[in-house]
């Protein structure tokens, strides 16, 4: 046996020193974005060896020495950003059985729907997602089939169930008491959520997920009311903290969203009714915005037609319009957003159109694509793996047709996606 482990040990060490087994992959390109400095880098050449970035050099500096044998991905005409980040994401989700339709399907359907929108997402560009809320860890099990290669999608931070309380947002309302149905996150109280949270963890979640207040999609929920109380949610992220995982809470209603603030989340999500003593406390605690203001579109369109519930689509009706106008304040106002489209809400793989919606509520081309790749990898707490195409980062990158400084929504089509240093998408 001791035999058998030195001779192992040998193995990897030279694996680990021999570069000639090491796998090289250089891409080239007219541009690329550097989402950390906020400026582009003309003609670059980015070097990735078994999966991770080596190097990125631009025109004018020394181009990087190629071992033989390197594949090359050249894109000339393009522009290379990093590998996008979905922080709101629901991949066992279909927006197209809306209302009671859905309880059409068996249980494992979802999952199944799931693997179909995990490739779905990596094809919009999408090479990293946080699932913040699943059935019965069907988002740890698609994690799972994806880094055993047996299915294609992104990187997923998964969250398994969301956390809430009793009839709350995140619980299965739509069912009269004598089918007894409770969703797997749901408690009362600060050590039954605690409790909740080390569960999750238990079963392979990364992040944990509060609903704060009620929300648009569920039913006998008041949109903006507050749902889990100061005392709960601190408790929340006081565990999680412990465990050493970040934080997203649902909170439309301006009291909720205070109080998650207060209680430490690392990212609000939807965030809808804004005013600016909540901005600012946003901005002092360092607190990540995450409005998904594209949804709102497609749901007043198609909601009718797929059976949501005219409770649903007249929640949806209040919230829409003031969610935009709550982001342009937020913007101007100087807080940190990260790019979560609630995708599930709509179908997955079209999120790339809430990027002209960021610009067209009040920022710069610059600072959209920053919402989805630095700021997005900042709130996953993953600057070492995640956000940016610099050295030591995965080999995570996209590229698209001309500038799309100039034209955002030349991210609602990518036609190239690479992950972890392999093409995983080219439609050149
Ligand atoms: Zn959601």
């Amino acid at each position: 046996m001791r035999k058998l482990f030195a001779a192992c040990s040998i193995a990897i060490a030279a694996l680990a020193t021999a570069p000639a087994s090491a796998e090289t992959v250089v891409v080239t390109a007219d541009r690329l974005v550097d989402v950390l400095a906020g400026r582009t880098v003309e003609r670059p050449v980015v070097v990735i060896t078994d999966g991770r970035i080596v190097s990125v050099v631009g025109e004018g500096a020394a181009r990087p020495v190629i071992p033989e044998g390197a594949t090359r991905i050249d894109l000339p005409g393009k522009t290379l950003l990093p590998g996008l980040i979905d922080m709101h994401v629901h991949l066992d989700s279909n927006p197209r059985y809306g209302g009671y339709t859905r309880l059409r399907f068996t249980d494992h359907f979802w999952t199944a729907q799931g693997v179909a929108n995990a490739r779905a997402m990596l094809e919009a560009g999408f090479t990293t997602i946080r699932n913040v809320g699943s059935r019965d860890f069907s988002d740890v099990g698609i994690k799972e089939a994806i880094e055993e290669g047996i299915i294609e999608g992104p990187r997923i931070v998964p969250a398994g169930h969301s956390l809430g309380a009793t009839g709350g947002h995140c619980d299965n309302n739509l069912l009269p008491p004598s089918y007894q149905a409770t969703r797997g996150g749901v408690a009362d109280g600060p050590q039954a959520l605690r409790s909740r949270a080390r569960e999750q963890r238990k079963y392979g979640a990364e992040v944990i997920k509060a609903c704060a207040t009620g929300g648009v999609f569920s039913r006998n929920t008041g949109v903006g009311q507050q749902q889990l109380t100061l005392e709960e949610l601190s408790a929340i992220v006081a565990e999680a903290r412990q465990l050493g995982m970040t934080t997203a809470a649902h909170a439309h209603g301006t009291e909720g969203i205070k109080a998650a603030i207060e209680a430490g989340f690392t990212t609000i999500e939807h965030a809808s009714f804004l005013d600016d003593e909540a901005i600012r406390m946003a901005i002092r605690r360092g607190t990540f915005l995450s409005m998904d203001i594209y949804n709102t579109e497609y749901t007043l369109a198609e909601g009718e037609r797929n059976n949501v519930l005219p409770e649903n689509l007249e929640k949806e009706r209040q919230v829409g319009t003031r969610q935009r106008e709550s982001f342009r304040r937020s913007v101007e106002l100087g807080a940190r957003h990260v790019f979560g489209s609630d995708a599930g809400v709509y179908p997955h793989g079209t999120g790339g159109r809430q990027f002209a919606r960021m610009v067209q509520f009040g920022m710069t081309p610059m600072q959209a694509i920053q919402a989805a790749t630095a700021n997005a990898a900042e709130a996953l707490a993953r600057t070492a793996d995640l956000g940016a195409i610099a050295p030591g980062r995965f080999g995570d990158m996209i590229a698209v047709d001309g500038d799309p400084l100039r034209d955002i929504s030349l991210l609602e089509s990518v036609p190239v996606v690479i992950k972890g240093g392999r093409l995983v998408v080219d439609r050149r």
